[in-house]
């Protein structure tokens, strides 16, 4: 199961072969410390999958043993931190430390063993922290969103969502919206000042003063400032508002308008295609799922996670002979109604894990890097869904390039609606958020104004991680280089390219954490990226 110091210290003496200047090869002096790293990282995402309700036991251990020993090599690798001579570190040895501390801290507030998760109901409590909060929020969106009503039987928020798509009479899409109600009531009370939601984007804002928000991470992570980012994002929801018909649409309506390649599609995504669907796909692009090991976990539980999400379950490395042990990924989704909305998303969740199963790198960044980054790549070969091309030959059907982009930018866009949305009241938490939203939606989307509802609270990660959805919204600038380029380097890959997942490895994702996102966006480019490629993308589309 996991790695010794040896085999790190062998790895690093590989590493290190080709380089000439290093005339004295001491022992690395991170290497007990990476190697306690894996233990670490093999612990908690064992955890992790137990957690989840995936497993009862992984790797002959059960839930209690697996916590023990995380609790265990969190301590020692603690303390390996603390016993670094860090003045005695080179440039590169300094900048693994700090990787391994970053993940470490992503880590830190993930397990409080002992303490009862939060519940929903915890909501109106004015004594919880903003960690604590957000997890609450979340266990609104699981205990209220996967159990919502509507025409007299369960939906999850995520069916809600596809609903909106394909429904044919306004009266039936407003219901679903009407669906929500329960959940937005949880978050957003009557909409005072102190509603759940306020007080949590209100501890976010605070919290973002000292340590930085998802926003500031995002502009620092393309070398912008929070200004530019805010105009890109205004950029494209104009070259949305001046693209689209500006007659006047009830917000249920939206996605019922964007969503005609949903409708017509509907009929060749049943459920059961999904994941056949997938795996052939990456099998085109050269990296076959199965082959990599990603393990899918799809079915429906009534614990399960409101997102899909795709992490660690095992982390790579080299082992004492030089050759690489895969990574395993896990994919957590619930997709009970197939579609394109679930097809698009599942073929993101396996972005991510062909992403993290290329990384080829010492243990100390054998981790994601950027969000902004990571969540950018997951939509290269997830955009591919809305081509034709790729409709044509993995539905056997298809819609014109028109529709299908009205369908594709359709979700882009709302993600950049939220973007803003949450940059704004971060700026400015005493904010109205009915109004902010109502603002944006009714300029850009031409959206009628529905001040009364918060509409804007159908997504897990403005409860659970406020300011996260920048990294969609903005990331859709860096999918677009990205695609733009790829097809320039070894062509198009919507119908499948062999080339693809190796020149893309190489290019973009061997390097795990080691590079941010303005290093590998500029060497992959060779100049910074622009808001060019995804507007030129958006003006396309009527
Ligand atoms: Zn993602």
């Amino acid at each position: 199961m996991m790695t010794t110091s040896r085999s790190v210290a062998v790895l690093l003496l590989l590493l290190s072969a080709g380089c000439t200047h290093n005339t004295t090869p001491s022992p690395d002096p991170l290497a007990a410390t990476e190697a306690e790293f894996l233990r670490f990282l093999d612990s908690a995402n064992a955890l992790g999958a137990i957690e989840s309700g995936l497993y009862r036991e992984y790797g002959g251990r059960d839930l209690a043993a697996w916590q023990a020993l995380e609790k265990r090599h969190r301590a020692q690798l603690g303390a390996k931190f603390s016993a670094i001579d860090e003045t005695k570190l080179t440039a590169d040895q300094a900048n693994a430390l700090a990787a391994m501390r970053r993940t470490f801290g992503d880590y830190a507030s993930a397990s409080s063993d002992g303490a009862s998760p939060p519940v929903c109901a915890d909501r109106s409590r004015t004594d919880l922290d903003f960690t604590t909060m957000t997890e609450v929020l979340s266990a609104c969106f699981r205990e209220i969103g996967n159990n919502m009503r509507f025409e007299g039987r369960t939906i999850d928020r995520g069916s809600a969502l596809q609903l909106l798509h394909d429904i044919e009479e306004p009266a039936r899409r407003k219901a679903v919206f009407d669906a929500f109600l329960p959940l937005w009531a949880a978050l957003n009370g009557n909409n005072e000042p102190d509603s759940p939601y306020r007080r949590t984007i209100g501890m976010a804002a605070e919290e973002a003063r000292k340590n930085g928000s998802y926003v500031d991470q995002a502009a620092k992570a393309i070398g912008i400032t929070n200004a530019e980012l805010e105009r890109w994002l205004i950029e494209m929801l104009d070259a949305w508002r001046i693209a689209s018909d500006p007659a006047p649409i009830e917000p249920w309506d939206f996605r019922y308008t964007t969503g005609e390649a949903n409708r017509r599609l509907a009929v060749a995504i049943p459920p059961e295609v999904l994941v056949p669907i997938n795996q052939r796909f990456y099998a085109d692009l050269g990296a076959d799922p199965g082959k990599l090991g990603v393990v899918h976990d799809l079915a429906a539980r009534a614990d399960k996670s409101p997102l899909a999400y795709c992490d660690f379950l095992v982390r790579g490395r080299y082992e004492a002979d030089g050759r690489w042990r895969p990574t395993r990924a896990l994919v957590v989704g619930t997709y009970p109604v197939g579609g394109l909305f679930s097809l698009h998303e599942l073929v993101h969740e396996n972005g991510h894990a062909v992403h993290i199963s290329a990384i080829r790198n010492r243990p100390a960044f054998t981790d994601w890097p950027d969000t902004l980054f990571t969540e950018a790549f997951a939509d290269v070969p997830s955009w591919s869904v809305f081509e034709p091309q790729w409709q044509r030959k993995y539905l056997g059907k298809e819609v014109e390039p028109e529709t299908a982009l009205r369908a594709q930018f359709g979700n882009v866009i709302l993600d950049v609606t939220w973007s803003l949305f949450e940059l704004r009241l971060l700026r400015d938490p005493s904010s109205d958020p009915n109004l902010v939203w109502t603002e944006i939606t009714s300029h850009f989307l031409h959206i009628e104004p529905h001040p009364e509802m918060p509409w804007w609270a159908m997504r897990v990660q403005l409860g659970g991680s406020p300011g996260y959805m920048v990294n969609y919204g903005l990331g859709a600038v860096l999918t677009a280089e990205i695609r733009k380029r790829t097809a320039e380097a070894i062509g198009p890959i919507d119908a499948g390219n062999p080339r693809w997942y190796a020149w893309t490895s190489e290019q973009l994702l061997r390097f795990g954490s080691e590079r941010n996102t303005q290093r590998l966006m500029q060497d992959f480019l060779g100049r910074p990226p622009t808001s060019q490629a995804v507007l030129e993308q958006i003006r396309r589309r009527n």
